[in-house]
């Protein structure tokens, strides 16, 4: 951090130099990887959007190159520009912070792999963060951006559009790609986990991006493979046309829905904090005034009308869901809804070893008498065993070592992504990590 912050005290002259050879860097990747040499137009474009480096994240050196870019994901901070900022470097969650005076900063080298994107599908393909590009810009997903935001994020995705060849529907937002898993709300994959991005999707507000194309529809639910847990949502989504002005207040209802955060009849816990309701960062403040943390919680059905839901800007933009346990998070049924006996839900039994058992072998009576204690994942692929022969990142890639990533060992214990070391895998583990 003392190297970064050092970065913050160099002359303007040096400072210069560091923000050019931010663009000089970022112009080098992609070139070696397109068969075009970039435009005039590209290059021209790029000496436009100036890159501050001082925010740059300490996980680069970690991260792989992306393999290939077919999305830009938008998303919003949902707080301030120095907590987010300070946030998004340490974890290494995007690749640009567009700050409200139009700076942008790079945090993630732009070819590598940034965490943005989270439990993420479009169009089939889940596990975006290996083929997107991440801009967070500093605000809210139900407010207007600034006019040095508009201008600078325009100049950013002109660049990133042409050296990428990213055709403009393929501009989307967090809140389009984001699906969650079942939960005690939703009994199937769905659409809604986020809203992150939300007012960008909106087709007056893309034009100011230059952005005149938009994806008509959401083509994951379209096909059944999600359903739509948010239809106030979808409709601002999936707008087409010029917004007329009764549209407008439309959306601006739907905004001030969003952030009424009290518990009570038809509005859950779900509903207000989505995928953070349970993180220790969101608060509960009970009728009688007593508070807890989401992560204190137990028994989600007895939440009191008119408890008061507040979620913190440091939370993480993409929450670890991980291990849930049978009996102390929940029945099996709450915990993967439909997916209870799905071939991508995982059960652990107390004391069974390496053995584990999968979703699609059980029939959901079997599923629903697991005993307390039993562990279980939900929304995730195997692979394995591990072998000198087969190395882990041959089996999952880039999500070797993320959090939500985890080891089953011959001694039962299962092993989260980043408490383990690539060289002593044991092996024969089984690695489970998230589709
Ligand atoms: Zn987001």
């Amino acid at each position: 951090m003392s190297a970064l912050h050092a970065k913050t005290r160099l002359p303007a002259c040096l400072r210069a130099l560091v923000c050019a050879a931010v663009l000089l860097g970022a112009e080098a990747a992609p070139a070696r990887r397109t068969p075009k040499a970039p435009t005039r137009k590209t290059q021209i474009s790029a000496r436009h959007v100036q890159i501050h480096a001082n925010h740059r994240s300490p996980r680069n050196a970690q991260r792989p190159t992306r393999r290939s870019t077919l999305y830009v994901i938008l998303h919003t901070t949902e707080g301030g520009a120095r907590g987010s900022l300070a946030k998004l470097s340490a974890n290494g969650e995007c690749h640009y912070v567009v700050d409200l005076d139009g700076k942008i900063y790079a945090i993630i080298d732009r070819h590598r792999v940034a965490y943005h994107a989270g439990v993420s599908m479009w169009n089939g393909r889940t596990g975006l963060d290996t083929c997107t590009v991440g801009i967070e810009i500093v605000g809210y997903h139900n407010r207007e951006l600034t006019t040095a935001q508009y201008s600078s994020l325009k100049s950013l995705l002109q660049e990133l559009k042409g050296v990428y060849k990213i055709p403009d529907e393929n501009v989307l937002t967090h809140s389009m790609v984001a699906y969650g898993n079942p939960n005690r709300w939703q009994r199937k994959r769905h659409r809604g986990r986020k809203r992150c991005g939300m007012l960008l999707a909106l087709p007056t507000t893309r034009a100011k991006l230059g952005l005149y194309r938009k994806p008509a529809y959401d083509p994951d639910v379209k096909a059944g493979r999600l359903v739509n847990a948010d239809s106030e949502l979808a409709k601002i989504l999936y707008k087409q046309g010029p917004v007329r002005e009764a549209e407008v207040k439309v959306v601006q209802a739907a905004s001030s829905q969003f952030s009424s955060n009290v518990i009570g009849p038809g509005r859950s816990a779900w509903d207000i904090a989505r995928d953070l309701y349970k993180s220790p960062g969101t608060v509960y403040t009970f009728p009688d005034g007593t508070k807890k943390a989401g992560s204190e919680i137990r028994n989600w059905k007895t939440m009191p009308a008119g408890t008061k839901v507040e979620v913190s800007a440091d939370t993480n933009e993409n929450p670890v869901e991980g291990l849930m346990v049978i009996g102390t998070d929940g029945t099996a049924a709450e915990l993967a809804g439909d997916d209870i006996t799905a071939a991508s839900t995982f059960y652990f039994l107390p004391a069974s070893g390496i053995g584990y058992k999968t979703g699609s072998t059980l029939s959901a009576a079997q599923a629903a008498a697991l005993p307390a204690g039993t562990k279980m994942l939900v929304g995730y692929s195997v692979g394995g065993p591990v072998s000198p022969k087969r190395p882990v990142f041959e089996i999952c890639s880039v999500r070797w070592n993320r959090p939500d990533t985890y080891y089953l060992t011959a001694d039962g214990k299962l092993t989260s992504g980043d408490q383990i070391n690539e060289k002593t895998i044991p092996a024969g583990a089984f690695v489970f990590f998230r589709q």
